[in-house]
């Protein structure tokens, strides 16, 4: 089998000044991964190159990366899909680089929590010494399952032109998972939740241009979770100043010809 060409993105922040790419001659095997392309680089060309990973079977979100201008993760990429000759890896946009194809995903997890990705219930009694489950039915479980499905890899919030351009939105995988507790029918957080969106820089920032959805490699679709979103601020389960401003500027654009 022959060779492929493997270029990767060098960057240390505290000794370059910018990146560069380094080219590694890999050998080929039949199935091989972007992942273990990478992992035989660094195992057997340069100590040095940085990287992260974990599961190497799509579970744990660990490895997301730009590879041939794409947003996707290495372990689910095999090199023959990308025509095995040439694969360029790039760390994922949107982040700070820590180095080389590791970026900083501390704003990701932060924005994750704020918006509460948990069911939360009125009766703290309840909340901190549960008495029992509280089971769903099959049919309002199907309402959110798609939802569930996020490993967190931050692939979709990556590809976000509004992450890139304004720091304070919580960005789709946040946004999809606010959807994904708020409607759920055990939960009694909504207006806690609602309040921490429905701002200025929240959910109304969204203006679907859909990347999240056609880079997710779980088959989540944030694009979909953040106008359900929308529709259920919306509703008039809570009105505030974002939907408001969203209304006025609505009301005060040229009509569609
Ligand atoms: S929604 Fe998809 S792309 Fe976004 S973090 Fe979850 S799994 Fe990754």
């Amino acid at each position: 089998m022959t060779d492929v060409r493997l270029l990767v993105q060098r960057f240390d922040p505290l000794t370059d000044e910018k990146p560069r790419f380094a080219e590694y001659s890999v050998p080929k095997r039949e199935g091989m991964t972007v992942l273990d392309a990478l992992l035989y680089a660094r195992d057997y060309l340069d100590h040095s190159i940085a990287l992260r990973f974990s599961c190497r079977q799509a579970s744990c979100g660990s490895c997301g990366m730009k590879i041939n201008g794409r947003l996707r993760l290495a372990c689910y990429t095999q090199v023959e899909e990308l025509g095995g000759e040439k694969v360029v890896a790039q760390p994922m946009d949107n982040f700070e680089i820590i180095k080389d194809l590791v970026t900083d995903l501390g704003s990701f997890f932060a924005k994750h929590k704020q918006l509460m990705p948990y069911v939360l219930r009125s009766d703290s009694q309840e909340m901190d010494h549960p008495s029992a489950e509280f089971l769903m039915k099959p049919e309002e479980l199907e309402k959110v399952l798609q939802f569930t499905y996020c490993i967190k890899c931050g692939l979709c919030t990556s590809s976000c032109p509004t992450v890139g351009t304004d720091a304070l939105f919580p960005g789709p995988q946040a946004l999809a998972q606010a959807y994904r507790y708020l409607s759920d029918e055990r939960d009694e957080g909504g207006k806690r939740r609602i309040d921490a969106l429905d701002t200025a820089h929240g959910v109304w920032r969204c203006h679907y241009a859909g990347s999240c959805s056609a880079v997710c490699p779980k088959g989540v679709d944030p694009a979909l979770g953040i106008q359900l979103l929308k529709r259920h601020v919306m509703s008039g389960k809570a009105r505030s100043e974002g939907a408001e401003v969203w209304k006025q500027q609505a009301a005060a654009a040229p009509p569609l010809k």
